[in-house]
């Protein structure tokens, strides 16, 4: 599989509680690098902004007021088949489906506050890596 790169957020709801340096733990023992980082606090346009396919969505606005609650942590995680293996160490959107050891299992609050973002596809990755950083912040 090819080396991958992948965009991840720690969401507002895992900041707060000071859950950063744990869920990065479960990447880094996954065998993802971190080879971007920066902690933001998005304004509810710029999250209204990242998360445009959910417009038509019933919850895009508490998304949005929820991303903007407090600040993130944005970052690019680099390795084989990263996109997938990050969706995986994530586990699903609702923490009530997810599997046992994932990071929604152990620290989501619920479907909307669920700790974790990581794009879905490599057009996705490219799109959300392009959204927070430039090519000279990503330090493989
Ligand atoms: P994922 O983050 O797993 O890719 P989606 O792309 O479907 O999930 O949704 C984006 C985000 O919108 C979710 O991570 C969650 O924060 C929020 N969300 C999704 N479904 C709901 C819902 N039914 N109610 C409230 N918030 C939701
Ligand atoms: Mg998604």
């Amino acid at each position: 599989m090819a080396i991958e790169r992948t965009l991840s957020i720690i969401k507002p709801d895992a900041t707060k509680r000071n859950l950063t340096g744990k869920i990065n733990a479960k990447f880094e023992e996954a065998g993802l690098r971190i080879v971007a980082q920066k902690r933001i606090h998005l304004t509810p346009a710029q999250a209204g902004q990242f998360y445009a396919e959910h417009k038509e969505r019933g919850f895009y606005a508490e998304l949005c007021d929820f991303m903007a609650s407090e600040p993130v942590v944005v970052q690019v995680l680099q390795g084989e088949g990263a996109i997938l293996k990050n969706r995986e160490v994530m586990g699903a959107t609702n923490p009530a489906n997810a599997a046992d050891g994932t990071i929604r299992k152990e620290f989501a609050l619920s479907v909307g506050e669920n700790s974790v973002h990581g794009s879905d596809s490599p057009a996705s990755a490219e799109r959300e890596i392009g959204f927070f950083f430039s090519g000279l912040e990503l330090v493989g």
